[in-house]
């Protein structure tokens, strides 16, 4: 009978975000599947557990996966690790799980903090929508695809940087999207944990002259919302604002689904309503 793999997260920082299931799951696991033995070995240490691990990480996913899988399929328990956080976010992890899938093995997830998470719950911008970006390419162009590609989003952004590239990132922001609210989280869960509230010109501003310092997340606002395009005319939105209120909705919700659909006011569509 096949084993289970367990998709485990780990600590950004601070050890004690260790949950008691993940210390529990290493233990019993038959063995660890770690981005780096040397990392994952302190943290090992550090609760007092011997485990024996195999390498998975960015150059030999490919080969190693397979025998992962393979020994799941015998019938040993793998937990997955990587350096810091969750698998499968910027880290590996995403290939063993989808080869799991394939393989109909079991996937069970002991959830940990992620940087990127725990970035946006303290940036104060928009969380109701946000998207991942990661790391941006250090290719030029495909750097500059990819904000192109983004620049009209108008969701929260979230990226991770490394600190001697954190200068060029913000220009190339600033560049790209032009000068939207940004917070940088630094170090999260660590004892120099900093969070800096700006925009790209405050941020650019504050490193210049300085050499940024530890691991940041940058959270930035969504672009501002395009205007909708009014594919119907009011007569219209206010004609079928009326068949709503005549189906039992009220007025109000009526006017307001009507705007959010055609792009006309609420006070509009209602003071048609009303005529
Ligand atoms: N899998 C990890 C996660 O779930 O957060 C992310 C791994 S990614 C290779 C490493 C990046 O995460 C860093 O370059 C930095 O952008 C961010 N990061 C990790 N730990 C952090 C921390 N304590 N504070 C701020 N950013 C952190």
């Amino acid at each position: 009978m096949s084993g289970t793999l367990y998709v485990v997260g780990t600590p950004i920082g601070n050890l004690s975000d260790f949950s008691p299931r993940a210390e529990e799951t290493l233990r019993q696991a038959d063995f660890i599947a770690a981005e780096d033995t040397r990392v994952t070995l302190k943290l090992l240490n550090h609760f007092g557990i011997q485990k024996p691990m195999v390498s998975y990480h960015e150059h030999n996913l490919r080969e190693r996966g397979m025998m992962i899988i393979r020994r799941i399929e015998e019938g040993e328990n793998c937990a997955v690790v990587s350096d810091a956080g969750m698998p499968c976010i910027s880290d590996p992890g995403e290939d063993l799980v989808r080869l799991a899938a394939e393989h109909g093995i079991p996937t069970v997830v002991v959830p940990g903090p992620s940087a990127a998470v725990s970035a946006l719950c303290l940036s104060g911008l928009s969380t109701s929508r946000f998207c991942f970006e990661g790391f941006l390419s250090t290719n030029r162009r495909n750097r500059q695809l990819h904000l192109e590609s983004i620049k009209n989003d108008p969701h929260t952004l979230i990226f991770y940087e490394a600190p001697h590239k954190l200068c060029n990132t913000l220009s190339d922001l600033r560049r790209a999207l032009g000068n939207r609210r940004i917070s940088l989280a630094r170090e999260l869960t660590k004892i120099h944990e900093e969070v800096l509230r700006t925009d790209l010109d405050g941020a650019i501003a504050y490193f210049s002259g300085k050499t940024p310092k530890g691991e940041f997340v940058l959270i930035v606002e969504g672009a501002p919302e395009q205007e909708k395009e009014q594919s119907a005319t009011l007569e219209e939105a206010v004609a079928a604002a009326k068949a709503m209120v005549e189906n039992g909705m009220k007025a109000t919700e009526a006017a307001r689904l009507t705007a959010a659909d055609t792009g006309f006011k609420k006070s509009e569509i209602y003071a048609g309503l009303l005529k």
